[in-house]
């Protein structure tokens, strides 16, 4: 599982889940995002939530859950498809008017081929339409037996629309997570991932990085595929500036040279020579492997 670390066991220690939400197009994603950051983000603090950063953390009783806020698949498989595991545990999102659908299904192709484990978030359950058992036999079908039944799958009903089901839908998250060895050394090796980037005018290159292992300073020097550069500023997902990030923690760096793809793997250098050598190589097999390609 490439969200622990190979460190020494003697120095792990837990870290928050990083959670991704998946499920069919229009069952309520972007709204159980919504809903999960608003119900539990600003607690106790005034006008708190703003950025959208590309994941977020809320705390459920007093523990922090991470939420990356890219809905769908794109995040979680191009972070597969460079190695990393994406998340500890999927939110699988089903309308319950609508039942399991072709993008359910790839969803927990996804899921399963990540070894991840799903939880089922059973969504508009206050829709007259909503159908919850009959959802639920489509769930057992596709081998998501409910634990009332029997099976292994957690399955809370929600309504993101109206912020029902939040707080069950976060325990069962850390219920789940306490049955993985989530952990990580803050004091190892710094990598993760891209969650995303993007270059702005007044801030130049801007990028989201998930921190899986170690502890990110603002003045590192990071190497994230071929892009690289010394972290000049840091800031939360609130938007409030930070010196250091440990494990599962989201943040908005400035600094790089160039956009890393999201997904990409990031690590932190000794030194800028260092960091430029390994870039150079990067480059160099890039077109090394460009000129092996036989010509059209
Ligand atoms: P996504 O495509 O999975 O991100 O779905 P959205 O979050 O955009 O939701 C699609 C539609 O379903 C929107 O019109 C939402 O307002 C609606 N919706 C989402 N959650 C609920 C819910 O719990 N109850 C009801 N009645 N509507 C919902």
């Amino acid at each position: 599982r490439q969200l622990i670390a190979k460190e020494d066991p003697r120095f792990l220690q837990p870290r928050p889940p990083v959670v991704t939400i998946l499920g069919h197009v229009d069952h309520g994603k972007t709204t159980l995002l919504d809903a999960i950051r608003h119900t539990n983000v600003a607690a106790g603090e005034a006008g708190g939530i703003t950025q959208h950063i590309g994941a977020y953390q809320v705390e459920h009783k007093g523990r922090l859950i991470t939420f990356l806020d890219t809905p769908g698949h794109a995040a979680f498989t191009a972070m597969r498809s460079r190695g990393a595991q994406g998340a500890d545990i999927v939110v699988l999102v089903v309308a319950a008017n609508d039942g399991v659908m072709p993008q359910t299904r790839e969803a927990i192709a996804h899921a399963r081929a990540a070894r991840v484990p799903i939880i089922v978030a059973l969504n508009k359950i206050d829709r007259p339409d909503a159908n919850p058992d009959f959802t639920k036999r489509q769930l057992a079908e596709v081998g998501l037996v409910p634990d009332e039944w029997g099976g292994n799958t957690i399955v809370v009903p929600v309504s993101a629309k109206l912020k029902q089901g939040i707080e069950d839908l976060l325990e069962a998250i850390l219920l789940v997570s306490d049955s993985l060895d989530i952990k990580a050394n803050p004091n190892g090796q710094v990598f993760g991932t891209v969650i995303e980037a993007k270059i702005d005018r007044a801030r130049g290159v801007v990028a989201t990085l998930l921190v899986y292992n170690g502890t990110l300073e603002a003045g590192d020097i990071v190497v994230a595929g071929t892009a690289y550069g010394r972290i000049r500023a840091m800031f939360d997902f609130r938007g409030r500036k930070l010196r250091k990030a440990g494990p599962s923690t989201p943040v908005q760096v400035m600094g790089l040279n160039e956009v890393p793809d999201a997904g990409e793997l990031f690590r932190v250098y000794a030194n800028e020579r260092e960091a430029r050598q390994v870039v150079e190589e990067r480059l160099l097999q890039r077109q090394q492997r460009r000129q092996a390609l036989p010509k059209a």
